[in-house]
């Protein structure tokens, strides 16, 4: 760890905490970063670290991984998604494919993509083909999907978008009678996209301490030294700890182009439902683009699929931290990375798979 980490992390061991304080972070990065530096048992016995809605892989609906999945097994398709999109699984009846791996493997055309300009440089280079960007992701991830459309994309590409907005889903937590914490820590790169004001409804409707962090350790210290203070000071306000990359109002041109392609929609998270103004669509104007319209996609049958997970699958709590992962009966027996039966132990940024990868395999405890 490094000294200026040590340092914070010795000015919160002096802090006197008396109560429990439940911290929750909703960024897949701040929580690997939590987990593989141990944070958790660093920090007080009574200062609890809670895994919020940090992962776009584990909230995307069933339904857009089913329409995924049909798509690929189209003849004449190559659809093309992030890396951890492939192996999210989906209910489906048995003989078909339960997740794009699968369809891949039974012949689908479906490739792992890094970036959007790969989409776009996939269809330029197969133009006898339809290509079928499946896009799911946060903020940090539409950004440079909506460049890319902006900038202009051959005519066989498609996109089946499923972005979400961040601060909603924290926003349905505070306005529910159990929240669930006491503190938030926002996420950096999301704020350096959006801009950290939009984390000011924490503390100004909500009365709760809140701060913003980047991935690092050191920075994460830091806000949780400023939520804690705050809590112990009964005040609350949001803290900008990440200021050399998240600037007030964000990347201005990044949401130019978000507003110019997209509109922010009621949008579905799985296992949670409906959030308000949560999703972002395409423009009508560009439903030319929309792979749902342009393969004439029954709307109907996805929507049957609403909020479904897995059978016994816990991923909705877990999402939402109401549970730790190990607490859901599935984590390392029926579930784990190498067999994933929900999306948390899929994505790199899934509460389950982070929580295995940091070799905490059982033995829940307050501080694990
Ligand atoms: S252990 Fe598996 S099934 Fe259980 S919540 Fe995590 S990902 Fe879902």
């Amino acid at each position: 760890m490094l000294e200026a980490a040590k340092e914070t992390l010795a000015r919160i061991r002096a802090l006197p905490l008396t109560g429990r304080v439940r911290i929750m972070n909703v960024c897949g990065g701040h929580e690997r970063t939590i987990s593989m530096a141990g944070l958790r048992a660093a920090l007080p016995e009574n200062v609890e670290l809670i895994a919020g809605p940090g992962c776009p892989v584990c909230v995307c609906p069933e339904e857009d991984v089913h329409d995924a999945i049909a798509l690929s097994r189209l003849a004449n398709v190559t659809l093309v998604a992030f890396g951890d999109m492939l192996r999210v699984p989906a209910n489906v009846p048995k003989a078909e494919p339960r997740s794009l791996e699968a369809a891949k493997a039974a012949g689908a055309d479906v490739r792992p993509i890094a970036s959007p300009r790969e989409a776009a440089a996939i269809a330029r280079a197969s133009p006898a083909r339809e290509v079928v960007f499946f896009a799911a992701g946060f903020e940090t991830t539409t950004a440079p999907v909506a460049a890319m459309i902006a900038e202009g994309v051959p005519s066989n590409l498609s996109v089946l978008l499923s972005g979400r907005k961040t601060w909603p889903a924290v926003a349905m937590l505070l306005d529910s009678e159990q929240p669930g914490f006491d503190a938030l820590v926002a996420p950096g790169h999301v704020s350096a996209i959006m801009g950290p004001e939009e984390w000011r409804f924490v503390p100004e409707r909500h009365g709760l301490p809140a701060a913003v962090a980047g991935f690092e350790a050191d920075s994460l210290l830091e806000a949780f030294h400023s939520v804690l203070r705050q809590h112990l000071e009964h005040r609350a306000i949001l803290d900008n700890c990440y200021t050399a990359v998240a600037k007030p109002g964000g990347n201005p041109t990044a949401r130019r182009l978000i507003a110019d392609v997209l509109d922010v929609v009621d949008a579905n998270w799985r296992g949670i439902g409906v959030i308000p103004a949560s999703g972002f669509a395409l423009k009508p104007e560009l439903e030319r683009l929309d792979a749902r319209r342009r393969f004439a996609l029954d709307p109907a049958a996805g929507r049957k699929r609403v909020g479904q997970m897995p059978p016994g699958c816990d991923c909705a709590r877990v999402v939402l931290g109401k549970i730790k992962p190990n607490e859901c009966v599935l984590y390392g027996k029926a579930c784990t990375p190498r067999n994933p039966v929900g999306p948390c132990m899929v994505s790199d940024e899934g509460a389950c798979r982070i929580r295995w990868a940091a070799g905490l395999r059982d033995g829940a405890t307050a501080k694990s």
